[in-house]
């Protein structure tokens, strides 16, 4: 038996892009036989729903919000829901997905969204975070330049479900040349109006965000993908 888990996925409640609501999508995943997701909304600094002139907790606390629903959908559905998020640098379209921290970490770490994208990096990882550059060579109207920061982050995002296969491919080639851990992500923001998604899977459950990131950080998983159905 295989367990099969969302990496990279966003709900309407905090993530100003998404289409489908934390219990929409926990729905989804249930049908699609997944046993766990990974919520990683758009932080603060990215495509939030929630207002910049708000204080740091109630910023946060509303921040949570999506991965909260997701939670209790997830109790009834009998589907592992994790926190994560994914930071941005604002502006540039460089994304990365900081798995391992809390909501109370958040909490007691104001200012978060202030730093400098490199500082940022230093800093979760000093603090136990396994951060994963989230599609490295995205290209959009949006996104002026790559940046990518190989001494920085733990993983590269090498399937994104919503990217181009070249931009995939070239994230691969980066991770193999720097020997960076490999994931995969549907970043999933509209549940059943997806069909292809990705992710991680295990031949052990994963129950709590200590797991997760264990699991992460020890590369105790396949990465798949329901297009191909090949896993790696
Ligand atoms: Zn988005
Ligand atoms: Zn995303």
């Amino acid at each position: 038996m295989k367990y099969r888990y969302e990496t990279h996925m966003h709900t309407a409640e905090c993530s100003r892009c998404a289409r489908a609501s934390a219990e929409e999508q926990l729905r989804y995943y249930a049908d699609r036989g997944f046993s766990g997701v990974c919520i990683t909304d758009h932080f603060l600094t990215g495509n939030t729903t929630v207002p910049a002139e708000l204080s740091w907790k109630r910023r946060v606390e509303l921040f949570c919000v999506g991965w909260e629903k997701a939670r209790e959908a997830g109790d009834k559905l009998g589907v592992n829901v994790f926190f994560a998020w994914e930071h941005a640098d604002q502006g540039k379209g460089t994304d990365f997905l900081t798995y391992g921290l809390s909501k109370e970490w958040l909490l007691d770490n104001e200012g978060l969204d202030r730093m400098s994208i490199t500082a940022y990096l230093d800093f979760v990882r000093r603090e136990g975070a396994f951060v994963a550059h989230a599609h490295p060579f995205r290209e959009d109207f949006y996104i002026p330049y790559l940046q990518l920061m190989p001494r920085q982050v733990d993983a590269v995002e090498i399937i994104n479900a919503c990217r181009k296969d070249f931009e995939n491919e070239r994230a691969a080639e980066y991770a193999r040349n720097y020997g960076l851990a490999v994931l995969a992500g549907s970043d999933n923001h509209s549940a059943g109006k997806q069909q292809r998604l990705c992710g991680i899977e295990t031949d052990t459950p994963i129950r709590t965000d200590a797991d997760f990131l264990q699991v992460l950080r020890s590369g105790s998983y396949k990465i798949f993908d329901t297009r191909t159905e090949i896993s790696i």
